[in-house]
């Protein structure tokens, strides 16, 4: 087994002296402060913050009027990437459903009066069957309910969404999506790699790999493409994306970046060469959620680091004075 070559830990919550080589950790985000101004600016009335999350799912009384689904994209976890629309129907729906994709600093902002239900989805742990999960949308706003369908990242990127659009609008509900920052998009921008960039870059493209057996995907037209590639739910699976990707044509050094709880405070960001994915998952224990970026993009995130230029004149600054 070859030693890992190059690994990057960014963990927001510690603070580490660094060097050109192993990058600084530094908070790059302040959960909450954006987001509270936000709604006390959008919230004539106010609402008291819930500390803790109620899962009771208690239902509030039957009303006269139509109801409405909201479908909600929660993006990847900094309640600051919330969307002003996604924090004014949290505010004012009269039941929140949530999985667990839904950062805790994200239901920390769920009013206090508002009965929410935890509607799961952690891997082999569904809480409620996607099924009866779309009846229960149906019939909480057939009660006249606005509903606050939340989700992580995006409603519709790998989250289902389509499905319950589609029942709820064949069912005559009124229902609306917001859209999430998707984590492919939120987690990479947090660990400083961009998916695409002149010159390294020209695309970028989403892969699932979940699958209920084998995954079902064309590694040769992956490997070809020449894009960055972003794998959702794919730790379990970094051992066939590792080996499927070699054998369809990447080298084994290209670069890979396997972001845990990205835009939370506990990130983490490893960064190692393809073949030296399956060890990376196993060495740094890696959990979900957690996404899998592929190509030349995760490169920069070290020059891209905020302290990095600082480091490289430091060092010569400190090279100057030995010589
Ligand atoms: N709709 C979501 C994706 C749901 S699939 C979205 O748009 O982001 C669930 C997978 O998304 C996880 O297994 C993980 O691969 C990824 N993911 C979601 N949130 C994440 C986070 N904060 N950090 C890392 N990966 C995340």
């Amino acid at each position: 087994m070859l030693a890992e070559k190059r690994v990057i830990t960014v963990n927001y919550q510690t603070s580490q002296s660094f060097t050109v080589r192993e990058i600084k950790n530094r908070s790059a985000f302040t959960l909450s402060g954006c987001a509270r101004v936000l709604e006390a600016y959008l919230l004539p009335f106010k609402n008291p913050r819930r500390s803790t999350v109620d899962v009771s799912g208690s239902v509030p009384h039957k009303k006269s009027h139509p109801g409405k689904v909201w479908l909600v994209g929660a993006g990847p976890g900094d309640p600051d990437l919330l969307t002003v629309k996604a924090l004014r129907v949290i505010n004012t729906a009269d039941v929140i459903l949530f999985d667990q994709l839904v950062s805790a600093e994200i239901r920390a902002l769920f009013p206090v009066g508002t009965p929410t239900l935890c509607v799961g989805k952690a891997k082999n742990n569904h809480s409620i069957t996607q099924q009866d999960l779309n009846q229960l949308l149906v019939e909480q706003a057939r009660q006249g309910l606005t509903v606050c369908r939340i989700k992580g990242g995006d409603p519709f990127v790998f989250g289902r969404g389509g499905e319950e659009l589609l029942e709820l609008r064949q069912a005559g509900i009124e229902t609306e999506v917001i859209p999430g920052i998707t984590s492919a998009s939120g987690c990479s921008t947090y660990a400083n790699i961009p998916l695409t960039h002149r010159g390294v870059a020209q695309g970028c493209t989403f892969v699932t790999a979940h699958a209920e057996k084998t995954l079902d995907i064309n590694w040769r037209a992956l490997a070809q493409l020449n894009h960055t590639l972003v794998f959702y739910m794919g730790v379990t699976r970094a051992e066939d994306i590792a080996s499927e990707l070699c054998n369809a044509g990447l080298a084994l050094s290209t670069p890979v970046a396997i972001i845990e709880n990205g835009c939370r405070i506990d990130q983490r960001v490893l960064i190692a060469e393809l073949v030296q994915l399956p060890q990376l998952v196993v060495n740094h224990a890696v959990k979900s959620p957690a996404l899998i970026i592929v190509g030349q993009v995760v490169n920069l995130a070290e020059q891209l680091h905020p302290d990095y230029w600082q480091a490289v004149a430091a060092e010569a600054d400190s090279q100057r004075l030995l010589a």
